[in-house]
């Protein structure tokens, strides 16, 4: 499934790949020219032929509780950032918060947090 095209390559297009990272389904989106040689493990080596290296994976925020969706990530590759509702523990209290996430070459996203 093409979710959008790639912001950091002429011809690349994200896909979403369905990975296992321990133990754990989880979503990769990524663009069609990158590769990697194992990407279930830790560690990521790109293939030879890849041209791109852009990915995001869908729980990067999930420390903040949060698993991006396709129509978050279609949001982002379209508008370049999204609104997400991000959740996090502070002395065993929950803080919701609502950012706004962009686009970010080496991790995929990143939050702007002012
Ligand atoms: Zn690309």
């Amino acid at each position: 499934m093409i979710l959008g095209k790639c912001p950091f390559c002429s011809d690349g297009n994200i896909e979403a790949r369905d990975r296992e990272v321990r133990g754990k389904k989880v979503k990769l989106y990524a663009c069609t020219n990158a590769s990697w040689k194992s990407e279930d493990g830790e560690f990521y080596e790109l293939t030879k032929d890849s041209t791109c290296r852009f990915k995001i994976w869908q729980n990067t925020l999930g420390k903040y509780g949060k698993w991006l969706s396709y129509k978050e990530v279609k949001e982002l590759l379209s508008d370049e950032s999204v609104e997400v509702e991000l959740v996090s523990k502070k002395y065993g209290k929950k803080i919701n918060y609502t950012k706004w996430i962009t686009l970010n070459e080496e991790y995929g996203v990143s939050v702007i947090w002012d």
